[in-house]
């Protein structure tokens, strides 16, 4: 049997019956983003599930005529939300993934910068927290304006390049929250105890977020324990097939927080949410159910800081915030974790905000992880139609609940906003000043 049938019986194996479930109807097609911008069956959920079964019965090739189908999707799931019959796309998606890479890795002589940056440097914390110290240096120095003078970043880097100007500036190193601590609550008495997933891209270059998120749930009545051993959530490895990888991630992050009694895992990056939510898919053992019940005790846990601080609704505004106010949902905090009004709500709750509707908002950014890296066109066509609905709302703030999706969004301020003064920030952001809390 040669390697190519081999891949293609694993794949088989693990993808058969979901793609048999699939009853061609086509109503998760107006949901698919990359449907809609692309206009062909392939680039669709439906012509992606079929190519799926095609290429595990061995009539196409995986990496020849599976990989550039799948690669073009974003991985948002609002087709599964559309779908009658609830074929499970994200899993079919993940299985695709990993037997794409598997194949790739046959041809593979040594690990290229991909593995590197997967395996060794998102998977390390001190690494991260190293790199932003550097990335905090370019810009403290005023290297990142002289660079940004020239266009050194475009030039080098190209298209990608352009990218660097939606990095928002870093706060001193002292809103770095420290792991391995508690920190209590800010009320005479203690509502509820939780821990804080920090993930890597909030612990690292945007740990602002982080803070803000620590204290709003501070200044909301919570106790808030930092587990020491926590570290990237293993989405990003999950969704580009390197299943190992996610998988220790997913073991290591149940462990950390396993130490601590509490009420929940708190999470503020909607991507890091779905996945932590989902642990128990790729990590359960099926047959060992102290292990079963050791991950579904951890993701029952998981809920978002929108769903925990509307739930507890103890925060006291002290500023009015006159602006106009917009709202894009990350896919996967909406579309996976079914949290879907909430964040809209605490937005309307503070006092002088505007609140506009953005249109076509449960339509995906098209940050994607590292899909506007990676398919930087295809990532900006979807985008420039999602500023059409920005240049209508004109608002003054557009509120995110994703790391990827408020960099997209603040990249798209840059290329293809009417008004340049328009800001991308996270919905800790907005609450955080409105409740006077600065840095
Ligand atoms: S995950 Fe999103 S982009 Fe991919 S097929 Fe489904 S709706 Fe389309
Ligand atoms: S909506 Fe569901 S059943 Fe219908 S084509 Fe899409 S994935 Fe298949």
């Amino acid at each position: 049997m040669t390697k190519q049938k081999d891949v293609a019986v694993e794949l088989k194996s693990k993808v058969y019956d979901k793609v048999n479930s699939c009853i061609q109807c086509g109503y998760c097609l107006p949901a698919c983003p990359t449907y809609k911008s692309m206009e062909t069956e392939s680039a669709s959920p439906r012509g992606r599930i079929n190519l799926v079964k095609m290429a595990a019965e061995g009539k196409i090739d995986i990496t020849e005529d599976l990989k550039k189908p799948i690669d073009l999707c974003l991985g948002c799931r609002a087709c599964e939300v559309a779908c009658p019959v609830d074929v499970p796309y994200g899993s079919i998606l993940e299985d695709a993934k990993e037997m794409i890479k598997k194949k790739e890795d046959e041809n593979k002589k040594k690990p290229d910068m991909k593995d590197w940056l997967l395996n060794s440097f998102f998977t390390n914390s001190k690494f991260l927290r190293l790199s932003s110290n550097l990335f905090y240096l370019y810009q403290e120095t005023g290297l990142q304006k002289m660079t940004r003078k020239v266009k050194l970043p475009e030039k080098i880097l190209g298209n990608i390049g352009k990218m660097e100007k939606a990095l928002p500036n870093m706060p001193s190193h002292k809103y770095r929250i420290k792991k391995g601590q508690l920190y209590k609550a800010k009320t005479p008495d203690t509502k509820l105890t939780v821990s804080l997933f920090l993930g890597c891209i909030n612990d690292s270059l945007l740990y602002k977020i982080n803070y803000y998120s620590l204290e709003l749930l501070r200044l909301a009545g919570c106790d808030v324990y930092i587990p020491k051993n926590q570290g990237c959530c293993g989405a990003l490895h999950a969704h580009q097939g390197y299943m190992d990888t996610a998988k220790q991630l997913a073991s290591d992050n149940v462990n950390a927080f396993k130490a601590h009694d509490v009420q929940y895992i708190v999470t503020n990056a909607g991507g890091c949410g779905a996945i932590l939510k989902e642990y128990d898919h790729f990590l359960v053992d099926k047959t060992d159910a102290d292990s079963k019940s050791k991950v579904e005790t951890f993701t029952s846990k998981i809920k978002d800081i929108a769903e925990v601080l509307y739930e507890l609704d103890t925060l006291t505004f002290l500023k009015n915030i006159n602006k106009v106010v917009t709202y894009q949902p990350s896919c996967h905090l909406k579309n996976v974790q079914k949290v879907d009004e909430i964040p809209e709500k605490l937005i309307m709750g503070i006092p002088g905000v505007n609140y506009v509707e953005l249109p076509d908002k449960d339509s995906c950014c098209a940050s994607g992880g590292v899909y506007n890296v990676v398919n930087y066109e295809e990532s900006m066509k979807i985008l420039s139609d999602k500023f059409q609905g920005v240049n209508y709302v004109q608002p003054d703030i557009i509120v995110t609940s994703n790391p990827g999706c408020l960099l997209q969004m603040s990249h798209g301020v840059n290329e293809f906003s009417n008004s340049k003064q328009t800001q991308s920030i996270h919905l800790v952001e907005l609450l955080a000043e409105a409740c006077n809390l600065e840095i």
